[in-house]
Protein backbone atom coordinates (compact mmCIF):
# COMPACT_ATOMS: atom_id res chain seq x y z
CA UNK A 1 0.00 0.00 0.00
CA UNK A 2 1.33 3.50 -0.91
CA UNK A 3 2.42 6.01 1.87
CA UNK A 4 -0.47 8.54 2.97
CA UNK A 5 0.05 11.91 0.91
CA UNK A 6 -0.72 13.99 4.05
CA UNK A 7 2.61 12.38 5.57
CA UNK A 8 4.35 14.25 2.54
CA UNK A 9 2.52 17.31 3.20
CA UNK A 10 3.68 17.61 6.84
CA UNK A 11 6.88 16.80 5.75
CA UNK A 12 7.27 19.68 3.05
CA UNK A 13 5.69 22.28 5.88
CA UNK A 14 8.23 21.27 8.30
CA UNK A 15 10.74 22.04 4.90
CA UNK A 16 8.79 25.36 4.21
CA UNK A 17 8.71 26.10 8.43
CA UNK A 18 12.43 26.73 8.84
CA UNK A 19 14.95 28.52 7.08
CA UNK A 20 18.03 26.21 8.59
CA UNK A 21 19.30 24.17 6.24
CA UNK A 22 19.76 21.23 9.05
CA UNK A 23 16.22 21.85 10.27
CA UNK A 24 15.29 20.68 6.74
CA UNK A 25 17.64 18.02 6.35
CA UNK A 26 16.26 16.37 9.51
CA UNK A 27 13.07 16.50 8.47
CA UNK A 28 13.41 14.96 4.75
CA UNK A 29 16.10 12.46 6.43
CA UNK A 30 13.59 11.39 8.77
CA UNK A 31 10.94 10.83 5.73
CA UNK A 32 12.79 9.70 3.08
CA UNK A 33 13.67 6.10 4.40
CA UNK A 34 10.79 5.39 5.74
CA UNK A 35 9.03 5.18 2.07
CA UNK A 36 8.99 2.19 -0.20
CA UNK A 37 10.73 2.39 -3.77
CA UNK A 38 7.75 3.03 -5.37
CA UNK A 39 6.58 5.91 -3.23
CA UNK A 40 10.15 7.07 -2.69
CA UNK A 41 10.31 7.71 -6.13
CA UNK A 42 6.96 9.90 -6.50
CA UNK A 43 8.16 11.55 -3.30
CA UNK A 44 11.48 12.72 -4.08
CA UNK A 45 9.87 13.99 -7.59
CA UNK A 46 7.18 15.96 -5.50
CA UNK A 47 9.84 17.76 -3.52
CA UNK A 48 11.25 18.79 -6.81
CA UNK A 49 8.26 20.08 -7.39
CA UNK A 50 7.98 18.52 -10.33
CA UNK A 51 5.15 16.21 -11.98
CA UNK A 52 7.22 14.61 -13.81
CA UNK A 53 11.43 14.68 -14.51
CA UNK A 54 13.49 16.13 -16.67
CA UNK A 55 13.88 12.88 -18.84
CA UNK A 56 9.70 12.60 -19.26
CA UNK A 57 8.54 14.72 -22.01
CA UNK A 58 4.90 14.85 -20.48
CA UNK A 59 3.35 17.49 -19.66
CA UNK A 60 0.26 17.98 -17.40
CA UNK A 61 -0.98 20.92 -19.47
CA UNK A 62 -3.57 22.02 -17.16
CA UNK A 63 -3.82 25.92 -18.00
CA UNK A 64 -4.59 28.39 -14.70
CA UNK A 65 -8.22 28.81 -16.05
CA UNK A 66 -8.74 24.97 -15.09
CA UNK A 67 -6.88 25.53 -12.28
CA UNK A 68 -8.61 28.46 -11.06
CA UNK A 69 -12.19 27.03 -12.18
CA UNK A 70 -11.59 23.84 -10.24
CA UNK A 71 -10.57 25.55 -7.13
CA UNK A 72 -13.77 27.84 -7.31
CA UNK A 73 -16.01 24.74 -7.54
CA UNK A 74 -14.23 23.08 -4.45
CA UNK A 75 -14.11 25.91 -2.11
CA UNK A 76 -17.39 27.95 -3.11
CA UNK A 77 -15.90 30.89 -3.58
CA UNK A 78 -15.70 33.89 -6.02
CA UNK A 79 -13.46 34.79 -8.47
CA UNK A 80 -13.28 37.93 -6.24
CA UNK A 81 -12.49 35.75 -3.24
CA UNK A 82 -10.07 33.90 -5.42
CA UNK A 83 -7.93 37.15 -6.83
CA UNK A 84 -7.89 38.17 -3.27
CA UNK A 85 -6.29 35.49 -1.90
CA UNK A 86 -3.87 35.45 -4.85
CA UNK A 87 -3.00 39.42 -3.92
CA UNK A 88 -2.14 38.04 -0.28
CA UNK A 89 -0.38 34.98 -1.08
CA UNK A 90 0.90 35.59 -4.60
CA UNK A 91 1.08 31.97 -5.05
CA UNK A 92 -1.80 29.73 -6.32
CA UNK A 93 -1.21 26.88 -3.87
CA UNK A 94 -0.86 29.06 -1.18
CA UNK A 95 -4.20 30.70 -1.96
CA UNK A 96 -6.11 27.73 -2.70
CA UNK A 97 -5.42 26.21 0.95
CA UNK A 98 -6.34 29.30 3.02
CA UNK A 99 -9.55 29.42 0.36
CA UNK A 100 -9.86 25.71 1.02
CA UNK A 101 -9.54 26.03 4.94
CA UNK A 102 -11.39 29.05 5.15
CA UNK A 103 -14.74 26.96 3.33
CA UNK A 104 -14.60 24.64 5.93
CA UNK A 105 -15.25 22.32 3.18
CA UNK A 106 -14.00 18.01 4.26
CA UNK A 107 -11.95 16.31 2.14
CA UNK A 108 -14.02 13.30 0.13
CA UNK A 109 -12.75 9.88 0.81
CA UNK A 110 -10.87 7.98 -0.17
CA UNK A 111 -7.65 9.95 1.64
CA UNK A 112 -5.17 10.34 -1.51
CA UNK A 113 -1.81 8.07 -1.12
CA UNK A 114 1.55 9.07 -3.31
CA UNK A 115 0.21 6.73 -5.79
CA UNK A 116 -2.72 8.28 -6.56
CA UNK A 117 -1.43 11.78 -7.02
CA UNK A 118 1.34 9.97 -9.20
CA UNK A 119 -1.15 8.51 -11.39
CA UNK A 120 -3.64 11.20 -11.70
CA UNK A 121 -0.75 13.13 -12.82
CA UNK A 122 0.04 10.45 -16.16
CA UNK A 123 -3.77 10.22 -16.53
CA UNK A 124 -4.00 14.22 -16.80
CA UNK A 125 -0.86 14.12 -19.23
CA UNK A 126 -2.20 11.29 -21.61
CA UNK A 127 -5.72 13.22 -21.85
CA UNK A 128 -6.63 15.29 -24.56
CA UNK A 129 -8.87 18.57 -24.37
CA UNK A 130 -9.92 20.66 -21.34
CA UNK A 131 -13.48 19.28 -20.06
CA UNK A 132 -11.86 15.35 -19.89
CA UNK A 133 -8.68 17.02 -18.02
CA UNK A 134 -10.82 18.80 -15.94
CA UNK A 135 -13.13 15.90 -14.47
CA UNK A 136 -9.70 14.55 -13.84
CA UNK A 137 -8.33 17.14 -12.32
CA UNK A 138 -11.41 17.70 -10.01
CA UNK A 139 -11.17 14.11 -9.07
CA UNK A 140 -8.13 14.63 -7.70
CA UNK A 141 -8.83 17.82 -5.79
CA UNK A 142 -11.72 16.55 -4.71
CA UNK A 143 -9.68 14.31 -2.47
CA UNK A 144 -7.47 16.39 -1.39
CA UNK A 145 -7.45 18.26 2.61
CA UNK A 146 -6.56 22.10 2.52
CA UNK A 147 -2.76 21.25 3.24
CA UNK A 148 -2.65 18.79 0.36
CA UNK A 149 -4.25 21.10 -2.18
CA UNK A 150 -1.81 23.76 -1.49
CA UNK A 151 1.33 21.40 -3.10
CA UNK A 152 -1.18 19.94 -5.14
CA UNK A 153 -1.65 23.01 -6.90
CA UNK A 154 2.19 24.37 -6.43
CA UNK A 155 3.20 21.44 -8.74
CA UNK A 156 0.45 21.91 -11.08
CA UNK A 157 0.93 25.83 -11.96
CA UNK A 158 4.84 25.23 -12.25
CA UNK A 159 5.37 27.45 -8.72
CA UNK A 160 8.96 26.64 -8.02
CA UNK A 161 8.46 27.72 -4.46
CA UNK A 162 8.25 24.20 -2.61
CA UNK A 163 11.28 25.30 -0.17
CA UNK A 164 13.30 22.04 -1.54
CA UNK A 165 16.26 23.59 -3.78
CA UNK A 166 17.50 20.87 -6.10
CA UNK A 167 21.56 20.61 -3.77
CA UNK A 168 19.53 20.67 -0.61
CA UNK A 169 17.73 17.47 -2.29
CA UNK A 170 20.06 15.97 -3.08
CA UNK A 171 21.94 16.45 0.14
CA UNK A 172 19.01 14.72 2.21
CA UNK A 173 18.87 12.16 -0.25
CA UNK A 174 22.60 11.27 0.83
CA UNK A 175 22.03 11.97 4.21
CA UNK A 176 19.26 9.41 4.32
CA UNK A 177 20.80 6.34 2.81
CA UNK A 178 24.33 7.05 3.62
CA UNK A 179 25.81 7.72 0.90
CA UNK A 180 28.34 9.96 -0.94
CA UNK A 181 26.88 13.34 -1.50
CA UNK A 182 29.07 13.75 -4.86
CA UNK A 183 27.88 10.47 -6.13
CA UNK A 184 24.31 11.22 -5.77
CA UNK A 185 24.44 14.45 -7.46
CA UNK A 186 26.36 13.06 -10.59
CA UNK A 187 23.86 10.15 -10.43
CA UNK A 188 21.08 13.07 -10.52
CA UNK A 189 23.23 15.24 -13.24
CA UNK A 190 23.78 11.90 -15.29
CA UNK A 191 20.14 10.34 -15.08
CA UNK A 192 17.79 13.48 -14.81
CA UNK A 193 15.39 12.07 -12.87
CA UNK A 194 15.42 12.87 -8.96
CA UNK A 195 13.11 10.19 -8.00
CA UNK A 196 15.21 7.35 -10.01
CA UNK A 197 18.52 8.71 -7.83
CA UNK A 198 16.81 8.00 -4.29
CA UNK A 199 15.69 4.70 -5.08
CA UNK A 200 19.62 3.80 -6.66
CA UNK A 201 21.12 5.57 -3.50
CA UNK A 202 18.13 3.25 -0.86
CA UNK A 203 19.53 0.62 -2.99
CA UNK A 204 23.09 1.29 -3.26
CA UNK A 205 23.37 1.09 -6.83
CA UNK A 206 24.08 5.09 -7.92
CA UNK A 207 27.05 3.90 -9.63
CA UNK A 208 24.89 2.58 -11.95
CA UNK A 209 23.65 5.65 -13.21
CA UNK A 210 24.24 6.13 -16.90
CA UNK A 211 23.92 9.16 -19.33
CA UNK A 212 20.55 9.16 -20.88
CA UNK A 213 20.03 11.01 -23.92
CA UNK A 214 17.23 12.93 -24.38
CA UNK A 215 17.95 14.15 -21.08
CA UNK A 216 19.48 17.48 -20.94
CA UNK A 217 22.33 18.68 -18.42
CA UNK A 218 23.43 21.66 -16.81
CA UNK A 219 25.17 23.78 -19.13
CA UNK A 220 28.91 24.85 -18.27
CA UNK A 221 29.52 28.03 -17.48
CA UNK A 222 32.17 31.08 -17.60
CA UNK A 223 33.61 33.54 -15.65
CA UNK A 224 34.39 37.10 -16.84
CA UNK A 225 37.67 38.74 -17.27
CA UNK A 226 37.59 42.31 -17.90
CA UNK A 227 41.56 42.87 -18.71
CA UNK A 228 43.59 40.54 -20.66
CA UNK A 229 46.33 40.50 -17.57
CA UNK A 230 43.71 38.35 -15.74
CA UNK A 231 43.66 35.09 -17.72
CA UNK A 232 47.37 34.17 -16.60
CA UNK A 233 45.97 35.00 -12.94
CA UNK A 234 43.43 32.22 -13.20
CA UNK A 235 45.49 29.31 -14.96
CA UNK A 236 48.51 28.62 -16.28
CA UNK A 237 49.63 27.71 -19.68
CA UNK A 238 48.11 26.45 -22.75
CA UNK A 239 45.34 27.84 -22.95
CA UNK A 240 42.42 27.02 -25.77
CA UNK A 241 40.89 30.36 -26.62
CA UNK A 242 37.74 30.24 -28.92
CA UNK A 243 35.76 33.22 -30.53
CA UNK A 244 32.68 33.80 -28.44
CA UNK A 245 29.72 33.32 -30.73
CA UNK A 246 26.83 35.57 -30.15
CA UNK A 247 23.79 33.44 -29.73
CA UNK A 248 21.95 30.58 -28.49
CA UNK A 249 23.34 27.81 -26.37
CA UNK A 250 22.12 24.67 -27.44
CA UNK A 251 22.66 21.26 -26.27
CA UNK A 252 22.42 18.46 -29.27
CA UNK A 253 21.38 15.01 -28.36
CA UNK A 254 21.39 12.44 -31.03
CA UNK A 255 20.83 8.81 -30.79
CA UNK A 256 19.55 6.41 -33.62
CA UNK A 257 18.00 9.29 -35.89
CA UNK A 258 16.66 10.96 -33.16
CA UNK A 259 17.89 14.00 -32.84
CA UNK A 260 16.75 17.18 -30.47
CA UNK A 261 17.87 20.03 -29.26
CA UNK A 262 18.00 22.04 -25.88
CA UNK A 263 18.21 25.33 -24.61
CA UNK A 264 19.82 26.19 -21.51
CA UNK A 265 16.62 26.02 -19.05
CA UNK A 266 16.24 22.46 -20.36
CA UNK A 267 13.28 23.59 -23.10
CA UNK A 268 13.18 21.41 -26.11
CA UNK A 269 13.68 23.45 -29.43
CA UNK A 270 14.40 21.24 -31.58
CA UNK A 271 11.70 22.14 -33.85
CA UNK A 272 12.76 25.93 -33.70
CA UNK A 273 15.60 25.22 -36.35
CA UNK A 274 14.69 22.46 -38.85
CA UNK A 275 17.33 23.12 -40.94
CA UNK A 276 19.98 21.59 -38.47
CA UNK A 277 18.02 18.14 -38.24
CA UNK A 278 19.41 16.58 -41.55
CA UNK A 279 22.98 17.58 -41.12
CA UNK A 280 22.96 16.18 -37.81
CA UNK A 281 21.76 13.05 -38.39
CA UNK A 282 23.82 12.83 -41.06
CA UNK A 283 26.55 12.15 -38.42
CA UNK A 284 26.66 8.60 -37.65
CA UNK A 285 26.67 7.11 -33.54
CA UNK A 286 25.57 8.76 -30.56
CA UNK A 287 26.51 12.14 -29.28
CA UNK A 288 25.65 15.09 -27.12
CA UNK A 289 27.43 18.56 -28.48
CA UNK A 290 27.12 21.75 -26.63
CA UNK A 291 27.45 24.59 -29.05
CA UNK A 292 25.60 28.06 -30.22
CA UNK A 293 22.90 28.74 -32.85
CA UNK A 294 23.45 31.40 -34.47
CA UNK A 295 23.24 33.18 -38.00
CA UNK A 296 25.95 33.92 -40.32
CA UNK A 297 26.08 35.77 -43.25
CA UNK A 298 27.85 34.33 -46.47
CA UNK A 299 31.04 34.83 -46.14
CA UNK A 300 30.51 33.43 -42.68
CA UNK A 301 30.64 36.71 -40.72
CA UNK A 302 27.92 36.55 -37.48
CA UNK A 303 24.86 38.22 -38.57
CA UNK A 304 24.21 40.76 -34.98
CA UNK A 305 21.83 38.77 -32.42
CA UNK A 306 19.25 41.48 -32.31
CA UNK A 307 18.74 40.42 -36.27
CA UNK A 308 18.77 36.42 -35.52
CA UNK A 309 16.69 36.91 -32.52
CA UNK A 310 13.49 37.86 -34.98
CA UNK A 311 13.56 34.14 -35.43
CA UNK A 312 13.69 33.13 -31.60
CA UNK A 313 10.45 33.94 -30.54
CA UNK A 314 8.85 31.72 -33.34
CA UNK A 315 7.50 28.27 -32.49
CA UNK A 316 7.06 27.39 -35.85
CA UNK A 317 9.55 28.48 -38.65
CA UNK A 318 8.25 29.87 -42.02
CA UNK A 319 9.70 29.27 -45.38
CA UNK A 320 10.62 33.05 -45.04
CA UNK A 321 12.23 33.43 -41.89
CA UNK A 322 14.29 30.11 -42.69
CA UNK A 323 15.31 31.84 -46.15
CA UNK A 324 16.21 35.20 -44.65
CA UNK A 325 17.60 34.41 -41.25
CA UNK A 326 18.72 30.62 -41.80
CA UNK A 327 20.67 29.06 -38.23
CA UNK A 328 23.93 28.05 -38.31
CA UNK A 329 25.20 25.65 -35.52
CA UNK A 330 28.51 26.15 -34.21
CA UNK A 331 29.83 23.85 -32.00
CA UNK A 332 32.38 24.01 -29.16
CA UNK A 333 32.46 21.19 -27.03
CA UNK A 334 30.89 17.08 -27.11
CA UNK A 335 29.85 15.87 -23.74
CA UNK A 336 28.98 11.92 -25.08
CA UNK A 337 30.38 10.08 -28.31
CA UNK A 338 29.15 6.24 -28.87
CA UNK A 339 28.24 5.75 -25.23
CA UNK A 340 31.01 6.41 -23.99
CA UNK A 341 30.48 9.93 -21.71
CA UNK A 342 33.43 12.58 -21.57
CA UNK A 343 32.06 14.94 -18.87
CA UNK A 344 35.64 13.49 -17.00
CA UNK A 345 37.99 13.54 -19.91
CA UNK A 346 40.08 17.15 -20.73
CA UNK A 347 38.69 19.63 -22.54
CA UNK A 348 41.62 18.50 -24.73
CA UNK A 349 40.64 15.09 -25.41
CA UNK A 350 37.22 16.20 -25.55
CA UNK A 351 38.15 18.61 -28.31
CA UNK A 352 40.14 15.57 -30.46
CA UNK A 353 37.00 13.32 -29.90
CA UNK A 354 34.87 16.31 -31.46
CA UNK A 355 36.94 16.67 -34.64
CA UNK A 356 36.48 13.72 -35.47
CA UNK A 357 33.38 14.44 -36.43
CA UNK A 358 32.22 15.32 -40.27
CA UNK A 359 30.07 18.02 -40.29
CA UNK A 360 28.42 19.74 -43.34
CA UNK A 361 26.91 23.01 -43.62
CA UNK A 362 25.13 24.42 -41.51
CA UNK A 363 27.08 22.88 -38.69
CA UNK A 364 31.22 24.22 -38.26
CA UNK A 365 33.49 23.92 -35.05
CA UNK A 366 33.81 27.03 -33.55
CA UNK A 367 36.83 28.45 -33.73
CA UNK A 368 39.75 27.50 -31.79
CA UNK A 369 43.26 27.42 -31.04
CA UNK A 370 45.62 26.25 -28.16
CA UNK A 371 47.98 29.19 -27.24
CA UNK A 372 51.25 28.18 -25.15
CA UNK A 373 52.77 32.14 -24.80
CA UNK A 374 52.97 33.26 -21.27
CA UNK A 375 53.34 36.96 -20.20
CA UNK A 376 53.37 40.26 -22.78
CA UNK A 377 53.34 37.28 -25.68
CA UNK A 378 50.15 36.03 -24.19
CA UNK A 379 48.43 40.03 -23.79
CA UNK A 380 49.69 40.03 -27.22
CA UNK A 381 47.93 36.68 -29.16
CA UNK A 382 44.96 37.18 -27.01
CA UNK A 383 44.74 41.29 -28.12
CA UNK A 384 45.12 39.73 -31.91
CA UNK A 385 43.02 37.05 -31.54
CA UNK A 386 40.06 39.07 -29.62
CA UNK A 387 40.28 41.97 -32.56
CA UNK A 388 40.31 39.24 -34.84
CA UNK A 389 37.01 37.38 -33.46
CA UNK A 390 35.59 41.01 -33.30
CA UNK A 391 36.32 41.29 -37.15
CA UNK A 392 34.55 37.74 -37.80
CA UNK A 393 31.17 39.54 -35.97
CA UNK A 394 31.85 37.46 -32.46
CA UNK A 395 31.32 39.16 -29.17
CA UNK A 396 34.78 38.11 -27.55
CA UNK A 397 36.86 35.47 -26.82
CA UNK A 398 36.49 32.48 -24.21
CA UNK A 399 39.70 31.06 -22.75
CA UNK A 400 39.27 27.44 -21.81
CA UNK A 401 41.36 25.43 -19.81
CA UNK A 402 42.67 22.39 -21.80
CA UNK A 403 42.79 20.44 -18.76
CA UNK A 404 39.69 20.91 -17.02
CA UNK A 405 36.32 18.27 -17.06
CA UNK A 406 33.12 19.77 -18.32
CA UNK A 407 31.40 20.57 -14.85
CA UNK A 408 27.91 20.88 -15.79
CA UNK A 409 25.49 23.74 -14.75
CA UNK A 410 29.08 25.18 -13.22
CA UNK A 411 30.84 28.78 -12.93
CA UNK A 412 34.13 28.02 -12.17
CA UNK A 413 37.46 29.29 -13.08
CA UNK A 414 38.47 27.40 -16.07
CA UNK A 415 35.92 28.56 -18.90
CA UNK A 416 36.63 32.99 -19.03
CA UNK A 417 34.76 34.37 -21.32
CA UNK A 418 36.95 37.65 -22.31
CA UNK A 419 35.04 41.37 -22.24
CA UNK A 420 37.57 44.22 -22.47
CA UNK A 421 36.99 46.73 -20.44
CA UNK A 422 34.89 49.23 -22.05
CA UNK A 423 37.23 52.26 -23.35
CA UNK A 424 35.41 55.52 -23.68
CA UNK A 425 35.83 59.00 -25.58
CA UNK A 426 34.04 61.98 -25.45
CA UNK A 427 33.66 63.29 -28.38
CA UNK A 428 32.02 65.86 -30.57
CA UNK A 429 29.07 64.75 -33.52
CA UNK A 430 30.10 66.86 -37.11
CA UNK A 431 28.39 65.12 -39.27
CA UNK A 432 24.82 63.08 -39.07
CA UNK A 433 23.38 60.79 -41.92
CA UNK A 434 19.50 59.27 -42.33
CA UNK A 435 19.34 55.45 -40.73
CA UNK A 436 18.18 52.52 -42.55
CA UNK A 437 15.16 50.61 -42.47
CA UNK A 438 12.98 51.40 -39.60
CA UNK A 439 15.10 54.64 -38.51
CA UNK A 440 15.11 55.83 -42.47
CA UNK A 441 13.25 59.04 -41.34
CA UNK A 442 15.27 59.35 -38.57
CA UNK A 443 18.56 61.07 -38.02
CA UNK A 444 20.24 58.15 -36.45
CA UNK A 445 24.19 57.76 -37.81
CA UNK A 446 26.76 60.68 -36.17
CA UNK A 447 29.81 60.99 -37.47
CA UNK A 448 32.12 62.41 -34.92
CA UNK A 449 35.20 64.18 -34.18
CA UNK A 450 38.19 64.41 -31.31
CA UNK A 451 39.88 67.93 -30.61
CA UNK A 452 43.25 68.76 -32.21
CA UNK A 453 44.15 72.00 -31.44
CA UNK A 454 41.82 74.04 -32.87
CA UNK A 455 40.59 71.78 -35.51
CA UNK A 456 37.89 68.92 -35.06
CA UNK A 457 39.24 65.20 -36.86
CA UNK A 458 36.89 62.68 -37.30
CA UNK A 459 37.42 59.38 -35.82
CA UNK A 460 34.45 57.44 -36.60
CA UNK A 461 30.73 56.68 -37.00
CA UNK A 462 28.39 55.21 -34.81
CA UNK A 463 24.75 54.46 -35.23
CA UNK A 464 23.81 52.51 -32.11
CA UNK A 465 23.08 52.79 -28.34
CA UNK A 466 20.36 55.66 -28.11
CA UNK A 467 16.92 54.97 -27.49
CA UNK A 468 14.08 55.85 -30.04
CA UNK A 469 13.09 58.81 -28.19
CA UNK A 470 16.18 60.43 -27.76
CA UNK A 471 17.24 59.55 -31.51
CA UNK A 472 13.93 61.25 -32.51
CA UNK A 473 14.63 63.99 -30.49
CA UNK A 474 18.42 64.24 -31.59
CA UNK A 475 16.90 64.48 -35.14
CA UNK A 476 15.28 67.54 -34.27
CA UNK A 477 17.64 68.89 -32.43
CA UNK A 478 20.39 68.32 -35.71
CA UNK A 479 18.02 69.12 -38.14
CA UNK A 480 18.16 72.94 -36.46
CA UNK A 481 22.09 72.61 -36.30
CA UNK A 482 22.32 71.55 -40.46
CA UNK A 483 25.41 73.76 -41.78
CA UNK A 484 25.20 72.02 -45.19
CA UNK A 485 22.26 69.08 -46.16
CA UNK A 486 23.49 66.73 -49.21
CA UNK A 487 20.42 64.82 -49.27
CA UNK A 488 21.38 61.66 -47.54
CA UNK A 489 23.93 63.45 -44.96
CA UNK A 490 24.51 66.80 -43.25
CA UNK A 491 27.17 68.43 -41.82
CA UNK A 492 26.13 69.98 -38.30
CA UNK A 493 27.37 72.77 -36.27
CA UNK A 494 29.65 70.87 -34.02
CA UNK A 495 28.94 70.98 -30.42
CA UNK A 496 26.56 68.02 -29.73
CA UNK A 497 28.89 66.37 -27.51
CA UNK A 498 28.26 62.37 -26.89
CA UNK A 499 29.83 59.45 -25.32
CA UNK A 500 31.21 56.79 -27.45
CA UNK A 501 32.66 53.36 -26.22
CA UNK A 502 34.60 51.57 -28.80
CA UNK A 503 37.21 48.21 -28.61
CA UNK A 504 40.49 49.16 -29.87
CA UNK A 505 41.84 52.81 -31.62
CA UNK A 506 43.45 51.86 -35.26
CA UNK A 507 45.38 53.97 -37.69
CA UNK A 508 42.87 54.53 -40.95
CA UNK A 509 43.36 55.99 -43.94
CA UNK A 510 39.88 57.17 -43.91
CA UNK A 511 39.30 59.65 -41.48
CA UNK A 512 42.09 63.04 -42.02
CA UNK A 513 42.44 61.94 -38.44
CA UNK A 514 44.87 58.91 -39.11
CA UNK A 515 42.80 57.08 -36.84
CA UNK A 516 39.64 54.89 -36.31
CA UNK A 517 37.81 53.58 -33.75
CA UNK A 518 36.91 50.21 -33.71
CA UNK A 519 32.96 48.97 -33.34
CA UNK A 520 32.11 52.84 -32.04
CA UNK A 521 29.02 52.58 -30.10
CA UNK A 522 26.90 55.86 -28.36
CA UNK A 523 27.05 54.92 -24.94
CA UNK A 524 25.32 58.46 -24.30
CA UNK A 525 24.39 61.98 -24.58
CA UNK A 526 26.53 64.67 -22.55
CA UNK A 527 25.18 67.88 -22.87
CA UNK A 528 26.61 68.57 -19.68
CA UNK A 529 30.23 68.83 -21.33
CA UNK A 530 31.22 71.81 -23.72
CA UNK A 531 33.01 70.98 -26.38
CA UNK A 532 36.02 72.77 -25.09
CA UNK A 533 36.31 69.77 -22.96
CA UNK A 534 36.03 66.46 -25.16
CA UNK A 535 39.16 64.33 -25.67
CA UNK A 536 41.88 65.09 -28.14
CA UNK A 537 43.79 63.38 -30.94
CA UNK A 538 46.77 63.14 -28.92
CA UNK A 539 44.61 61.04 -26.40
CA UNK A 540 43.02 58.65 -29.33
CA UNK A 541 46.99 58.53 -30.85
CA UNK A 542 48.05 56.92 -27.40
CA UNK A 543 45.43 54.18 -26.68
CA UNK A 544 46.36 53.44 -30.36
CA UNK A 545 47.95 49.91 -30.34
CA UNK A 546 51.39 49.66 -32.11
CA UNK A 547 51.48 47.16 -34.42
CA UNK A 548 48.03 47.00 -35.27
CA UNK A 549 47.54 46.85 -38.71
CA UNK A 550 46.11 49.71 -40.87
CA UNK A 551 42.45 49.04 -41.66
CA UNK A 552 40.10 50.67 -44.01
CA UNK A 553 37.34 49.62 -43.49
CA UNK A 554 35.80 50.31 -39.97
CA UNK A 555 33.78 53.56 -38.18
P1 LIG B 1 27.81 32.87 -19.87
O1 LIG B 1 26.64 32.05 -20.32
O2 LIG B 1 27.46 34.27 -19.55
O3 LIG B 1 28.62 32.19 -18.81
O4 LIG B 1 28.79 33.04 -21.12
C1 LIG B 1 29.19 31.98 -21.85
C2 LIG B 1 28.25 31.84 -23.02
O5 LIG B 1 28.92 32.13 -24.21
C3 LIG B 1 27.81 30.43 -23.17
O6 LIG B 1 26.65 30.20 -22.42
C4 LIG B 1 27.54 30.28 -24.64
O7 LIG B 1 26.18 30.56 -24.91
C5 LIG B 1 28.36 31.37 -25.27
N1 LIG B 1 29.45 30.92 -26.12
C6 LIG B 1 29.72 31.44 -27.33
N2 LIG B 1 30.80 30.87 -27.87
C7 LIG B 1 31.25 29.95 -26.98
C8 LIG B 1 32.35 29.05 -26.97
N3 LIG B 1 33.22 28.98 -27.97
N4 LIG B 1 32.49 28.26 -25.87
C9 LIG B 1 31.63 28.33 -24.84
N5 LIG B 1 30.57 29.17 -24.80
C10 LIG B 1 30.38 29.98 -25.86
Amino acid sequence: MSARFTDWVSTADAVRATSGKLAKLAALGAYLPSLDEADLEIAARLFAGVPFPRTDERVLAVGWRALLDSVIGLTGATAEDVSAAYQTHADLGDATADLALRSGRAAADPPLHLSDVHDAFEKIAATRGVAPKRLLLDALLVRATPGELRYLIKVMSGEPRIGVREGLLEDAIARAFGRDREAVGRAHMLGGDIGVTAVQAKRDTLDEARFVHFAPIGMMLATPVLELEEVERRFTAPYVVDDKYDGVRTQVHKDGDRVELYSRTFDRVTDRFPELLAPLRAISGTFVLDAEVLGLDPGGRAIPFTEFQHRLGRKAVGEDLLRTLPASLVIFDILERDGVPLLDAPLSARLAVLATLSLQPPLRFARSKEIGATGEALIAALDAEFAAARERGNEGLMVKDPRSPYRPGRRGMEWLKVKRALRTLDVVVTAVEWGHGKRRHVLSDYTFAVRDAEAYRNVGKAYSGLTDKEISEMTEHFKARTVKDFGRSRLVVPDTVIEVAFDQVQPSGRHASGFALRFPRIVRLRPDKPVSEIDTLDTVRSLSLPGVRPDTDLG
